[in-house]
């Protein structure tokens, strides 16, 4: 599957295949190893949520969306690629809004006024063909995977920065896994469901790589909120992913070089460059 697959039911269909760094496409990387599905407690999620109002930049609709409650989620610890984990939901899955209207998504991050010449983009390439977005008491992984995929469109409608969209498809690879951690283990085609979603956890992260390669060459730091030493790690760890040992062992050395780094960055880049080096003596690129 693509990572806008899917749009054409919700009447964009002619971005299903769109390019979104214009880029050529490389073969996906292996699929990373399963983890071990969670048994779901019981937790009212609508709890923590509420409804927060905001004004479609695009074509001024007033709509709500769900957003969770400052402090209502606790913070457990961070997957090496940065993705925050919170015990008994995930916030992420709110961190993303479309436009009940129009169908212009973005993510919170990003929502304010645009300049005029994207909102004409977006009016022309958007507006009035999104359907099936409803505002419910909770977002399911699915509801908030569909949500990010509109979330890329507009992004690439409106000829977004490279770090938007990279950040867009940053974290529409943790809401996949996400969802992937949370197949419980007697699903009937487990194996089958948990293997597409590690492809698509890598697909979307893959343009996120690319994306923050070439943001990094073309933008000014803080890219996407993050300083040079905390993107260069994410982009060490996603090399390290992919296979791209020079890449990532260029940004490791940089980091443990940066008189700006902290010790605690530093220490989880020496844990990545023993774990690139071990990956290298696997696969015989180590001399
Ligand atoms: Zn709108």
């Amino acid at each position: 599957m693509g990572l806008l697959d899917g749009l054409s039911n919700m009447g964009l269909g002619k971005l299903e295949g769109a390019e979104i760094f214009e880029e050529e496409k490389k073969p996906a990387a292996p699929a990373a190893p399963a983890a071990k599905p969670k048994e779901e407690a019981p937790f009212d999620e609508a709890s923590v949520l509420f409804d927060k109002s905001v004004t479609c930049p695009v074509c001024d609709f007033k709509y709500t969306y769900r957003a969770v409650r400052t402090g209502k989620a606790r913070l457990l610890g961070q997957d090496p690629d940065l993705r925050p984990k919170y015990d008994k939901f995930d916030p992420g899955k709110y961190d993303v809004v479309v436009c009940p209207k129009c169908g212009y998504g973005t993510l919170t991050k990003y929502l304010g006024p645009l300049p005029a010449a994207q909102v004409k983009l977006l009016k022309e390439g958007i507006s009035g063909r999104v359907r099936g977005i409803a505002n419910t008491p909770i977002l399911t992984y699915d509801d908030s995977i569909q949500r990010y995929q509109l979330a890329l469109a507009s992004s690439i409608v409106k000829r977004a920065r490279d770090s938007e969209k990279a950040y867009v498809c940053l974290k529409m690879g943790w809401t996949i896994r996400g969802k992937r951690e949370n197949v419980p283990i007697d699903a009937p085609d487990y194996d089958e469901k948990i293997s597409q979603l590690n492809a698509d956890e890598n697909e979307a992260l893959k343009a996120a790589y690319d994306g923050f390669i070439s943001a990094r060459q073309k933008e000014q730091f803080p890219i996407a909120g993050m300083d040079e030493v905390t993107l260069d790690y994410l982009l060490a760890v996603l090399a390290a992913r992919f296979g791209q040992f020079d890449t990532a062992q260029k940004m490791i050395s940089g980091i443990l070089m940066n008189k700006a780094a902290n010790s605690r960055i530093k220490d989880r880049a020496r844990d990545l460059k023993e774990m690139v080096l071990e990956q290298m003596k696997m696969k015989g690129e180590f001399s």
